[in-house]
């Protein structure tokens, strides 16, 4: 039984079709990059995984059960694109932030020693912890990925969605992150990432899922940089750029 397991699935927006009969299944312990053209499909997949969407047809299983009414859904860390249209203008602090993943944890009315040291060793795995009493709405955006990413670290989530995490951040930044997740990979997190930049992509995942409204590629990376599975996604303008790292 996959961590994910996604069903002849589809899904349209009132009469816009955006997914198309899609089956695929995430294992747990994989690195999954999610790739595709502007507008294929990719965050509501996504969405459909961790259960924020309902599909039309087919069905979605969230660690076994239907990802839509999953009760584990505090096992998944998402980290959404824009999070500047819900959390950047709270006035809430960086702390504040990390400390609601660990409210399905703790126990009624307060936080133990145990709680404290989740939410404050969560945010030092992803170099916040100078940040903690900062206001959440005056971070950068790739500031606040983190903040949410040390979220789900502090609830000890399972697995990581990761919609297009590294836009508007600068390389060596990028790099850096790409490092931590890497990291969080090999101690066992299931990661789930969406990402533009093919190249940067194929390095890091140790999966590739390839979308266009249908699913063009599933597999390992080497594979999916021989075949035309991509030029095939992308209506046969795109090739994949090379990055040595
Ligand atoms: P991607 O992540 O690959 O860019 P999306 O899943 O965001 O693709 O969007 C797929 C298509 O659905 C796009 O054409 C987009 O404009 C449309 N879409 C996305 N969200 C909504 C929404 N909430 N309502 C209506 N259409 C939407």
């Amino acid at each position: 039984m996959g961590l994910i397991e996604v069903q002849d699935v589809s899904f349209a927006y009132a009469d816009r079709p955006v997914i198309d009969d899609v089956s695929l299944t995430i294992e747990a312990g994989e690195f999954v990059g999610l790739v595709g053209p502007n507008g294929s499909g990719k965050t509501t997949l996504l969405e459909l995984m961790i259960g924020l969407r309902e599909p039309d047809r087919g069905s979605v299983l969230l660690f076994g059960d239907p990802a839509h009414d999953s009760s584990d859904r505090d096992r998944v860390g998402f980290v959404p694109q824009k999070i500047g249209d819900d959390a950047g203008e709270m006035p809430v602090t960086v702390r504040e932030v990390v400390r609601m993943g660990r409210y399905p944890r703790k126990l009624v009315g307060r936080f133990s020693d145990t709680d404290r040291a989740a939410i404050d060793d969560a945010m030092r795995r992803v170099g916040i912890t100078d940040l903690a009493d900062r206001r959440v709405g005056r971070l950068s955006g790739g500031q606040r990925q983190r903040v949410f990413i040390a979220r789900a670290l502090a609830a000890d989530a399972d697995l990581l969605a990761l919609d297009e995490p590294t836009v508007g951040v600068d390389a060596e930044s990028r790099e850096a992150f790409y490092d931590l997740l890497r990291e969080l990979n090999d101690e066992g997190i299931t990661i789930i990432l969406i990402e533009h930049d093919i190249g940067v992509v194929t390095t890091h995942a140790s999966e590739i899922a390839c979308l266009n409204r249908e699913l063009y590629f599933h597999g390992d990376p080497e594979t999916f940089v021989e075949t035309n599975a991509l030029a095939d996604a992308y209506g046969g303008t795109q090739s994949v750029v090379h990055h040595d790292h």
